[in-house]
């Protein structure tokens, strides 16, 4: 039983350089997060060693009476916090969820409608490389040309064109609020199943700061490491009605034995993200989005072609427009990195560059915001991000104000030894 630094140095060092990034950089990555030291207690644990298949009560392997507390426990919260009759803790991860959704929901061939990829959709939505668009047929919504912003009538037009089976609403890069009522009254008139996916903003309904879309839907995928800060995994909350056919396209349909050390971590991150501290850190995320939106749609940014995509942000991230910018995204990001600030590229809806390239940033809060960050901090993110965005940005100044904020709000602290 000797540590990792002496049986394997190399992978040792490299979780260090990896911590000590994560320490001297401000992670602004939209999907991305800092899971607290009890939930890496938990996912470290010899929980990894057990064997489960099945569910609580109902396994096949013995020795399950403690994984069975803890699958319970993730249940139990997930089922509280979201208010959903039924929750299957056990998915590997988002697009494993997904996938055991869609399997649940439709027969091959039948119409799945989401989102197009380009317009903010997830590849698990209908791309035509991912298993969505190899088994469904794909009908595809997308934002307005104008607002950038879902326009529900026109939801309803494709809908009414391509009686889908099942309507996925959900988003990896939109800024605004879904209408779920309206989602769930298109669904309805066209005999569809409606299926949330609310991977992204999890979090922030968990705080009761964005509307839940479980009593307006037939399932809710979602995944737990973004804004609600948990183990790199998935969850599928649904009605009694599914039930049975989530659980069982969970196990057996798309996987063997579950990971009790993720799920451990899934009951903890439950359990935080119903404590008063988990809303307060969600205020602040949109707060800090606000701030950002607001920065970049000042005339000093905007002289320099640089936008935010529906002039704003009521959630976590902020999407910025380059379509009439000097910068395409790709420049942007290594900008940015040099700055020690880490986003990712994105492609805006009609980006007139290719996806490697792009038009678009998406920059996300809620690491920041886990990390402390309140609207002091945001705003100076904010200007630094503003400047490196104008011509001829000074680099090096802008890396020390970096540099400045990560010492003031050190992550992990109490943990140097890492
Ligand atoms: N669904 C949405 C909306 C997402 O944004 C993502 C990840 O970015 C996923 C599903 C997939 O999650 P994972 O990366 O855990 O497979």
């Amino acid at each position: 039983n000797l540590p990792l630094s002496e049986v394997d140095p190399e992978v040792a060092a490299a979780i260090g350089a990896e911590v000590g990034r994560q320490r001297g950089t401000l992670e602004m990555i939209a999907s991305e997060n800092f899971a607290p030291r009890a939930v890496l207690e938990a996912q470290g644990s010899v929980l990894t060693n057990k064997y489960a298949e099945g569910y609580p009560g109902r396994r096949y392997y013995g020795g399950c009476e403690h994984v069975d507390v803890v699958e319970n426990l993730a249940r139990d919260r997930a089922t509280e916090l979201f208010g959903a009759f039924h929750a299957n803790v056990q998915p590997h991860s988002g697009a494993q969820a997904n996938s055991a959704v869609m399997t649940a929901l439709m027969e091959p061939g039948d119409t799945l409608m989401g989102l197009s990829l380009a317009h903010g959709g997830h590849l698990t939505h209908g791309m035509k490389l991912n298993i969505s668009g190899k088994l469904y047929n794909i009908a595809a919504y997308e934002v307005d040309p104008q607002t950038h912003r879902l326009n529900m009538d026109q939801v309803r037009q494709v809908a009414l064109e391509n009686q889908p089976k099942v309507i996925v609403a959900g988003w990896s890069a939109y800024s605004r609020q879904l209408d779920f009522e309206a989602f769930r009254s298109i669904a309805d008139e066209v005999g569809a199943k409606l299926w949330v996916d609310m991977a992204h903003f999890a979090g922030l309904v968990a705080a009761g700061l964005h509307p839940n879309p479980v009593p307006h839907s037939d399932v809710v995928s979602s995944t737990v490491h973004k804004t609600l800060a948990g183990p790199r995994s998935g969850v599928i909350l649904c009605t009694e009605e599914w039930k049975k056919k989530i659980d069982s396209n969970v196990f057996p349909g798309h996987q063997g034995g579950p990971l009790m050390h993720a799920i451990a971590g899934k009951a903890v991150a439950f359990k935080i993200a119903g404590s008063p501290e988990f809303k307060q850190r969600q205020e602040r995320t949109i707060e800090g989005a606000k701030i950002i939106a607001d920065r970049l749609t000042s005339p000093d940014v905007t002289e320099a072609g640089v936008s935010v995509l529906t002039g704003g942000t009521d959630v976590h991230l902020v999407l910025v427009d380059l379509r009439n910018s000097e910068l395409d995204g790709k420049q942007a990001e290594d900008l940015l990195h040099e700055v020690g600030i880490t986003v990712n590229r994105n492609a805006v809806p009609f980006d007139p560059r290719p996806p490697m390239v792009t038009s678009g940033l998406r920059i996300g809060t809620p690491a920041l915001a886990t990390r402390g960050f309140g609207a002091k901090e945001f705003e100076e993110v904010a200007d630094i991000i503003a400047t490196a965005l104008k011509p001829q940005p000074d680099v090096a100044a802008l890396r020390a104000r970096v540099d400045k904020l990560a010492q003031d709000f050190p992550l992990y602290s109490g943990l140097e030894e890492w």
